[in-house]
């Protein structure tokens, strides 16, 4: 048998670290010899510290908000007294709470389940894992394990028996969209840096996530290291590029860790370096980590930043894709875009396709946070509603509160609210409604919150990371805090809310960069559904 445990910066924050120590004296102390597999990311956020007890011919035992100090007690019932699991009816018990679930059939092929009522049965529901396939099965970074599960057979598919072009035609028929925020189609930007001859090309992973709420990149870093390196090495084949940079935040220091010790065996292993699996074809990575700038995001930003500059967004064209890092043609995609990759690669085109909407394709992973309760990291089909995901996914809004509103996209995005609810997960419908995808921060809230307070919250992060060279995301974004403290604190106007609309326009229209062009987002949706609770500041009735 085994025992997993799940260690992303999200466990360890809660505890896990603490409860891995316990559960490791406990089997030395005892003697009971029984692996521990330290496994990535769950994403069940809400439930951690989370341990699964696996025995064979045994259905599995998951404790959740386990505390250290009950570690050993459960071991020994578990592994010294055979009759003690008899008394429990259910393979969930939720340990903190002392709760008891009924008995699911939960398979372990990515967790579909069908019939459920506990909490991580219910989280996992309805979600479909290719970014994060194997998620809480795997060690993170256990190379013949990941082989075991067809990881790295996409790379040796695309290296024997496709030419870049198919790989990129691959691309374009699965209709994969760049997961960044944007949403481009990921094979134009493919055959853009494909076409352009040089000697010299490089690849980009964007794993520079700055948004408040959002740890998508992060848990997949973090999570699926070989994954991540795998896609990079396909599309770096696909391009011709031959060297690449892991860009991720330096806040991230489980996840550079990993990358690099997925490197380190890459390298040792054949799958970097020269020749890959003597194909011909040779390319290596390294990491670069980013200072925690949330506008390094931006591509070209992030492209000065490597070469040592000041990360500040330049007018494009020409894109990177023609004079990028170093003046020479370079591929960027976000950290997420090239997790999916593999799985494409594997499975076809036509599977992914098969998931999602018309336009959007496949899945998308959201960081669940917020008066939800049950937050977590989840990846779920394009064109599922937000209700779904807040209802049947997170379980409603905690506290028994009332639903009033989700901000998704982060600070490019924007406030729906709950009456809004049906609208569907994909690129062009929350556009329509005018948020966007973003990168994947999905934040609930509830009636207590003031849509004022939220909106003034993510124009103060834009405002403090604008770079300062356009004259409205530099000025514009001041004043219109100014004007959003004046109405937070009674003393605004009505005719205020006019400027300010004119404000977050212009800013829109005269920013360079997606930072300044989105900064508005967050006042002009709420604006656009709540604008009563800016007149209720107003007029002195909230
Ligand atoms: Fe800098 Fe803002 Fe202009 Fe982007 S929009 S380049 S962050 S000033």
């Amino acid at each position: 048998g085994e025992i997993r445990i799940g260690l992303g910066s999200c466990c360890i924050a809660s505890g896990s670290s603490g409860v891995k120590e316990a559960l490791e004296d406990t089997l030395s102390n005892s003697g009971i010899n029984v692996d521990v597999k330290q496994v990535g990311c769950v994403g069940v956020c809400n439930q951690v510290p989370m341990m699964e007890i696996h025995k064979p011919g045994e259905d599995a035992v998951y404790y959740t908000k386990l505390k250290s100090e009950d570690v050993g007690d459960i071991i020994q019932r578990h592994f010294k007294s055979d009759g003690f699991m008899n008394r429990f009816k259910s393979r969930f018990y939720n340990y903190a709470e002392n709760l008891t679930f009924s008995n699911i059939p939960l398979s372990s092929d990515h967790y579909s389940v069908n019939e459920a009522d506990t909490p991580i049965a219910e989280f996992l529901k309805g979600q479909i894992n290719i970014a994060t396939e194997y998620r809480g099965e795997i060690r993170p970074s256990d190379f013949e394990e990941y082989k075991s599960k067809e990881g790295f057979s996409a790379l040796e598919k695309c290296l024997k028996d496709l030419s870049p072009n198919q790989i990129i035609d691959e691309i374009e028929k699965s209709g994969l969209k760049g997961r960044g925020g944007a949403g481009f189609p990921s094979a134009i930007k493919w055959r853009m840096v494909n076409k352009v001859q040089s000697d010299k090309k490089y690849i980009i992973c964007n794993g520079d996530e700055g948004d408040p709420g959002a740890f998508m990149d992060r848990m997949l870093l973090e999570s699926y290291p070989f994954r991540i390196i795998e896609g990079i090495i396909i599309a770096a084949y696909a391009v011709g590029a031959t060297e690449g940079r892991l860009y991720i935040r330096a806040e991230y220091p489980l996840a550079v860790e990993r990358i690099r010790e997925g490197i380190k065996i890459c390298r040792e292993k054949g799958i970097l370096g020269q020749n890959i699996l003597g194909s011909g074809f040779s390319f290596d990575m390294e990491i670069f980590e980013g200072a925690g700038a949330f506008v390094c995001g931006e591509e070209t930003a992030l492209i000065a930043s490597i070469e040592g500059k000041r990360g500040i967004p330049q007018l494009r064209p020409p894109y990177p894709a023609e004079k990028g890092l170093w003046n020479q043609p370079t591929l960027i995609n976000n950290t997420e875009t090239f997790s999916l990759v593999p799985w494409i690669l594997r499975n076809g085109s036509d599977k992914f396709c098969e998931i999602g909407t018309e336009k959007s394709k496949g899945t998308k992973v959201f960081a669940l946070a917020g008066k939800i309760n049950r937050g977590g990291l989840i990846e779920v089909p394009m064109g599922i509603s937000i209700r779904q995901i807040v209802e049947e996914i997170g379980g409603g809004v905690a506290g028994g509160k009332k639903f009033k509103a989700v901000q998704i996209g982060g600070p490019s995005g924007g406030c729906i609210p709950a009456s809004m609810a049906d609208t569907c997960i994909d690129f062009d419908s929350l556009k329509e409604v005018g948020a966007m995808m973003g990168s994947g921060g999905l934040i609930v809230l509830d009636e207590s919150d003031c849509m004022v307070d939220i909106a003034h919250y993510f124009l103060s992060f834009t405002q403090e990371e604008s770079c300062g060279r356009c004259t409205f995301c530099r000025i514009g974004t001041r004043r219109m805090l100014e004007i959003l403290n004046k109405i937070k604190t009674g003393k605004g106007k009505l005719e205020d809310l006019d400027l300010l609309e004119k404000l977050a326009i212009n800013t829109k229209k005269g920013s360079i960069c997606g930072l300044g062009q989105t900064a508005p987002n967050p006042v002009l949706s709420t604006l656009k559904y709540f604008r009563h609770e800016y007149e209720a500041h107003i007029n002195g009735t909230c």
